[in-house]
């Protein structure tokens, strides 16, 4: 079976297209279905990974190591089939493969067009998912952007094609759109009729429109909607505005019976919806007893999705343990103009004071010296600390200057002429010139220690996480940084490249040269979040 559904969006962006697309393929995961996800991404751009974090958000790695749009990470948070480099589509792809396969004179002298040959191209690249992998029954493709933007529209024009060659029952068009209220609370529906009509322009009837609303809609205005849009009224469904959390999403939409439609219109036979997980996960959501204040010392605050992977592993986490995560997000270059960690991160500082710090990953010199303050806080003040990707290297660059005494111990990244490299270039990248796809990228196997807290955190079974970074612990340092107590404690296989650090006798301080964040689900906390935010909700309750 091989069925598609195309996710869009109207009215204006960041309506929670991803979550939306993400929590059908949760429902129609739990018909017992296999669910492929795919991005299609209209910026030019090859990947996200040349993208500021401050632009575009997270940049989220796969395992084999592409650099994505940061939807692959709800993808994975809320669905289980495979993502790779396949399932993030983007026009800068696009063209590039048109234009090589000109270059190659593919296409026999022909006038190489958006259409057929780009809008050609993205077909075969979403057939391509379904065709490749047998185990496939439906694929949902998000088509980033809003209808009515130029750059969608070869991405909706091919979505027009695969859906009039695929048949009504086998490729459906789910459409997002926003009703806002107006003085008085009066739902408004003129914004989602127009973005309809913005469709069928587009050549396209949705089959489906799920209205982003601040209450649930009542039946007269999905009825008004049916009428204006050639929408079945129970086609017209609503997200409304969570006050609990985005995973109880798919759980909303399952009370309106969007997975039973979707079934219905496809002509699909399926075992009756098994949700217990996500029933489960709320359940532990309710439960939540305890506050933990965490943290986040980095640089890119201003915008939740540049961490939006390590914040939503650390509610995942939270979870775990019993615990709402606070999130305290302090900018590394307050910390380095008070030079005084304690009066920001401390009982008197902000959120009065912090049970746990995480430092993030991160690229640049901005603001390090402040993460090496928060770090060697943490470190003499006994609070849980995690250090991610740079907040690892953050974490022996504190122990270099303030353990070992040299005050010029660096990263070559931020002082190229450190007598001190304690961290420094990888060797495979030393040739390196172009940037994009060109860091140690994708899953990599980690070989923990015994004893340590990441071997206690993943247990026996082997620690697969993926990378992405260009410098590394420098191997001629480990003698004098182990023999002054630093525990090194993963390597990868053969023990070529030093993967975690910890602080020895401290309640738990962790760093991993890996982003376990991207692994996390809320229905499966990653080993590593889940035991910091239990060593800083003991902190909590201790009363410390
Ligand atoms: N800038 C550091 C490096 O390239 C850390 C990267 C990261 O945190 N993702 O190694």
């Amino acid at each position: 079976m091989n069925k598609f559904i195309f996710v869009s969006g109207g009215v204006c962006s960041s309506l929670g297209k991803g979550v939306a697309a993400s929590s059908l393929g949760a429902l129609l995961e739990g018909r017992g279905l296999n669910v492929r996800m795919v991005k299609c991404d209209p910026y030019i751009n090859i990947d996200a990974g040349t993208m500021n974090p401050y632009q575009h958000g997270e940049v989220y790695v796969t395992d084999d190591g592409a650099e994505t749009d940061l939807d692959l990470g709800n993808y994975a948070r809320f669905t289980s089939g495979p993502l790779s480099r396949a399932n993030s589509i983007t026009t800068g792809q696009v063209y590039e493969s048109v234009i090589r396969k000109e270059r190659q004179g593919r296409y026999l002298g022909r006038c190489v067009q958006v259409i057929p040959h780009i809008t050609g191209e993205i077909k075969e690249r979403i057939l391509r998912i379904a065709g490749e992998d047998a185990e496939a029954d439906v694929v949902i493709v998000e088509i980033g952007g809003t209808v009515g933007d130029i750059e969608s529209i070869p991405f909706l024009e091919a979505a027009r094609q695969l859906i009039h060659e695929q048949g009504k029952t086998n490729a459906l068009s789910v459409h997002l759109t926003l009703i806002p209220s107006v003085a008085g609370g009066e739902l408004k529906t003129k914004p989602t009729q127009h973005s309809v009509k913005a469709m069928q322009e587009q050549g396209i009837q949705p089959d489906i429109l799920i209205c982003r609303a601040p209450v649930m809609l009542d039946e007269p205005t999905r009825r008004k909607i049916a009428l204006f849009t050639n929408v079945e009224s129970g086609a017209v469904f609503t997200s409304y505005d969570v006050e609990t959390t985005i995973y109880e999403i798919p759980l909303i939409f399952y009370e309106q019976k969007l997975d039973q439609v979707v079934l219905q219109k496809m002509g699909v036979e399926s075992r009756h919806a098994d949700l217990k997980a996500w029933y489960a996960m709320m359940d532990r959501f309710k439960a939540r007893t305890a506050a933990v204040r965490i943290g986040i010392v980095g640089k890119y605050l201003d915008l939740h999705d540049s961490y939006k992977s390590i914040y939503e592993a650390l509610f995942h986490a939270g979870l775990e343990n019993s615990a709402a995560v606070e999130l305290i997000k302090i900018d590394s270059a307050r910390l380095e103009e008070a030079d005084r960690a304690e009066d920001i991160l401390g009982p008197s500082g902000l959120g009065s004071g912090v049970d746990g710090v995480l430092v993030p990953g991160g690229f640049g010199e901005r603001g390090i010296n402040g993460m090496v303050a928060a770090a060697a806080w943490a470190r003499t003040s006994n609070i849980p600390y995690f250090g991610i990707c740079l907040g690892m290297q953050v974490m022996v660059i504190d122990w270099g200057r303030h353990v070992l005494g040299w005050e010029d111990a660096d990263s070559t990244e931020f002082n190229a002429g450190t007598a001190h490299p304690v961290i420094s270039l990888l060797e495979e990248q030393a040739a390196v010139k172009d940037y994009g796809g060109t860091m140690r990228l994708g899953t990599g196997e980690t070989v923990a220690e015994p004893g340590s807290h990441i071997f206690r955190a993943y247990g026996e079974g082997p620690i697969l996480e993926r990378h992405r970074h260009r410098y590394e612990f420098s191997n001629q340092y480990r003698r004098e940084m182990q023999e002054s107590g630093l525990r090194l404690t993963a390597f990868t296989p053969g023990g070529g490249l030093v993967e975690c650090v910890e602080w020895p006798e401290h309640p738990w301080g962790l760093g991993a040269q890996f982003h376990p964040e991207f692994k996390s689900k809320p229905t499966a906390a990653s080993p590593l979040f889940r035991d910091f935010i239990a060593a800083a909700r003991d902190r909590a309750s201790a009363g410390l």
